[in-house]
């Protein structure tokens, strides 16, 4: 295992306009207070009358709004490199002509740099933690660990050709090997059967195995489209889900991203069984899948976090986007405005998706205790005025560029505009080489 990048982090004290947390439901501190010892969060409340003395680092913005570090449940952070290459195309002509031979010309180097320009957006953009699956992973790794976000990490496995499938499972379990926890459990590791009509059964029933021995959760991409579940009844006679349950998938722990072409029966697997559902409504628009039946499956109970997808079918790792569009979307569907409130979309970019991947109890809920990943956001814009309710500002108001600092585990990620812990400049050299080279 790589030595431990462990950040020194400091003693601080922050107090701001508004603090955002979860406890039981959503709690709204107006002038709210927080200390980090350890980069553990030690208090969190109502401004109290401590002294600044003996804290290292003092942040004060009575315009500024703390809240949990949003959580990208869905991601392929390289695929920034293929970022408006290939638009306005259905899904699967546009991974077999254009994505997957690209895909082919990556080295690990390209996958670095590009998980470091996904990493450099998705901070600044408050994105504190993300799932991603891809391949090379011992790169993105990497890149994780030095820059300080926090991650789960998925090789992709392909299983057409079982020697191809196989040599997946070698990497996935020297992945899991080398990484599982490291960073003080700041990265983990899945395993990442791509989709149903890439992993056949019998190639699945093996990676289901792996997990369970390694003692992993799985992260796969289900019932994407409306193509996927025709071609899964046609061969198998079932839809994905349903293929999938009866392979005994879900008995695991699954994060399963879109989930859009689900009927009743299969909201009801879904739910029931406990799968994280990661809900990737800009992907789902921009490849015209269609979009998830999202109100159904939490109305069912179902876990439901909130994902970008690659930036490739997106074009941006924005979280915020995101959050306003999965609070959107099902009141349009449904004409209801009352589909889906503002404190539930909030609920599914943070707290749900540190559940849906599988971490550890109460992260994201800026509770005493928990890890301090949070954000605070600038609220003295245009666009926060009047500031009758900042739960309704964040989700149907706010902007990515908003964001003015962001920690995770008590260390300073981003502050005034910059990032503390990757070179940008080098970054925008070196994807820019990059992309150049690929496309050649
Ligand atoms: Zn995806």
């Amino acid at each position: 295992m790589p030595e431990d990048v462990v950040f020194v982090t400091e003693k601080m004290l922050l107090r701001a306009g508004f603090v955002l947390a979860w406890e039981e439901g959503l709690k709204v501190i107006p002038d709210g207070e927080i200390t980090v010892e350890d980069g553990i969060v030690s208090y969190l409340g109502p401004r109290t009358g401590r002294s600044q003395e003996g804290f290292e680092r003092v942040i004060e913005k009575e315009n500024s709004l703390v809240m949990p570090g949003l959580v990208n449940a869905h991601t392929h952070a390289a695929m920034t490199l293929f970022r408006g290459y290939a638009d306005d195309m259905p899904l699967q002509e546009w991974l077999n002509d254009k994505i997957w031979p690209l895909e082919a010309k990556l080295d690990k180097k390209d996958i670095y740099w590009g998980t470091l320009l996904a990493i450099c957006e998705m901070i600044r953009g408050g994105t504190t933690c993300f799932a991603d699956m891809y391949f090379h992973m011992e790169e993105v790794a990497e890149a994780c660990s030095k820059s300080g976000i926090r991650a789960s990490l998925a090789w992709g496995l392909i299983g057409l050709d079982m020697i191809k499938g196989m040599a997946g499972l070698k990497e996935s379990k020297s992945l899991t090997r080398n990484w599982h926890n490291a960073d003080r459990g700041r990265i983990t590791v899945m395993l990442g059967p791509h989709a149903p009509y890439t992993c056949p059964p019998k190639y699945l029933r093996k990676v289901i195995d792996l997990a369970a021995e390694l003692d992993v959760p799985m992260h796969i991409h289900l019932a994407e489209t409306a193509v996927e579940v025709q071609e899964c009844r046609a061969e198998h006679g079932k839809t994905p889900v349903e293929l999938m349950n009866d392979l005994g998938l879900f008995d695991y722990k699954v994060l399963a991203a879109h989930c859009v072409h689900l009927s009743p029966t299969e909201i009801e697997i879904l739910a029931t069984k406990g799968a994280a559902v990661a809900h990737n409504p800009g992907s789902n628009l921009k490849l015209g899948s269609g979009i998830a039946p999202l109100w159904e499956l939490l109305q069912k109970g179902a876990l439901v976090s909130l994902g970008t997808d690659g930036a490739a079918s997106n074009n941006n790792l924005d979280m915020i986007e995101e959050l306003r569009l999965s609070a959107l979307l099902p009141k349009g569907i449904n004409c209801d405005p009352t589909a889906l409130p503002a404190e539930d979309a909030l609920k599914m970019a943070t707290i749900n998706g540190f559940q849906s991947l599988f971490l550890e109890k109460g992260l994201g809920s800026l509770q005493a205790g928990t890890a301090a990943d949070l954000v605070m956001i600038n609220l003295k814009k245009p666009h926060y005025f009047p500031l009758h309710n900042p739960l309704s500002h964040i989700v149907y108001s706010a902007a990515a560029a908003d964001v003015e600092m962001v920690m995770v585990g008590g260390r300073v990620l981003f502050e005034n505009g910059e990032l503390k812990t990757i070179d940008e400049e080098k970054v925008f050299f070196e994807v820019r080489q990059r992309s150049v080279r690929l496309l050649d």
